[in-house]
């Protein structure tokens, strides 16, 4: 449509979702209209094989857009001017699936905000995947709540319970689950909409069927107590998922167009917009909770590339099971290492904050050194075991290289 409006075949006033200037040299923003889903064409898949081939890359297929749900720090609702959207056809979703194993390609991972939105689809797409014999296995993002949820009758939750198990037959391998927190209080804050409950059957649900569960998880919040930080840790530790959440010094950051942002106006915590124009910044209500952010930050960025690449590796090692002993698995081993220790660093910094409402700094200082030189020893094990192969070659260099922007930790 840009191209019709610069030969002049159509205005640009026609073209949904553009910005321009206009005759009055004013800048003018189109409203965006969603694309029916059921009419998109298959991706060109051009560079899918080399990307798989050649970079060992994780290959992603569509099955839906947007969610229904509200968070209070999403902006995705906000951005996307609507809610779920699941109108491509099971047979559509397939048909990709089916295109990438005529290319030999045979994992893949769904890009829908929440896979799981309209649980009878689910049960179609598996049933359309099964009936074709098409050999993939999958990976996909979805709510707890649809996998379990606490209003169901049980014969509602055994239905999603069987969902779930026919998505596993069809080849679901890995299910990334947005829990956000174990703190009932901060569940709430968040907008989940979620019960800690929920979170915890729906990660029982997906074991016992033999699924892997990763997880978001936001254990930090500008608003939170130091009590509510010490439940989610807990909650960490009793499900064991401390190993398989994004990040667990997590902060949660005030985006652009989420309610949060409304929640941190009405408390006279927001700050300015940061320079990438989609966050602001803001102050944290307990001074406390304000001292872990910065210390999670500043690890955060300390082993960024590091972690970064570790993750990127794991996330595709990890998704065929067939993968299980392979020398590319030791990745998952190293991350896990990283996250017990970061786990542990949150845990002790609680238990030193949590005795008393003023900060020793001293004492806060002690923890801080002690838990940089136990990484620098575990930076160094890292970078032994690299060079002595024991990772498989394409992410041994690739691990080398994030290992380098970090080594002034070593
Ligand atoms: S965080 Fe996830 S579940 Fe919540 S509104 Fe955003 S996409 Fe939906």
């Amino acid at each position: 449509m840009i191209v019709e409006a610069i030969r002049g075949d159509r205005t640009f006033e026609e073209i949904p979702g553009v910005a321009y200037i206009n005759g009055d040299g004013r800048l003018v923003a189109n409203h965006h209209k969603l694309w029916p889903q059921e009419n998109l064409h298959l991706p060109a898949r051009i560079t899918t094989k080399r990307i798989h081939d050649e970079v060992k890359g994780m290959v992603w297929a569509e099955d839906s857009r947007g969610c229904d749900s509200n968070c209070t720090f999403c902006s995705r609702r906000g951005l996307r001017g609507s809610g779920f959207s699941g109108d491509m056809s099971p047979k559509r979703v397939a048909d990709d699936l089916e295109q990438l194993n005529n290319m030999d390609i045979y994992k893949v991972s769904f890009t829908g905000d929440d896979f799981g939105g309209d649980p009878e689809r689910t049960f179609r797409i598996a049933d359309e995947i099964i009936q074709r014999g098409i050999r993939m296995e999958w990976s996909v993002s979805t709510r707890a709540d649809h996998v379990f949820e606490r209003k169901n009758t049980p014969e509602q939750n055994a239905r999603l319970k069987e969902i779930m198990k026919h998505c596993a037959e069809a080849g679901l391998t890995r299910v990334f689950l947005g829990l956000e927190s174990g703190s009932q209080s901060q569940l709430k804050r968040y907008g989940k909409q979620i019960t800690v409950e929920e979170n915890y059957k729906a990660i029982e649900v997906l074991r016992e069927i033999d699924v892997d569960v990763v997880a978001g998880y936001m254990p930090i919040d500008y608003l939170m107590t130091v009590t509510e930080l010490r439940e989610t840790l807990e909650f960490l530790e009793k499900t064991g998922m401390g190993l398989k959440v994004s990040n667990p010094l997590s902060v949660l950051r005030v985006q652009a167009g989420s309610p949060y942002l409304k929640l941190m106006k009405n408390e006279g915590l927001l700050g300015e917009k940061t320079e990438d124009l989609v966050f602001y910044k803001a102050h944290f209500k307990d001074p406390r909770i304000e001292l872990v952010a910065q210390l999670a930050d500043k690890w955060v960025e300390d082993l960024y590339p590091l972690i970064f690449g570790l993750k990127g590796e794991v996330a595709t090692v990890t998704l065929a099971k067939e993968n299980q002993n392979s020398p590319a698995r030791n990745v998952e081993t190293t991350l896990h290492a990283f996250r017990r220790l970061e786990l542990e660093f949150l845990k002790v910094l609680v238990g030193n904050l949590e005795v008393s409402e003023s900060i020793d700094r001293d004492s806060v200082n002690t923890i801080r050194e002690t838990f940089v030189e136990k990484r620098r020893q575990l930076l160094e094990g890292v970078k032994s075991q690299l060079l002595m192969g024991a990772y498989g070659d394409i992410q041994t260099s690739r691990l080398l290289n994030c290992l380098k922007e970090v080594s002034q930790y070593c």
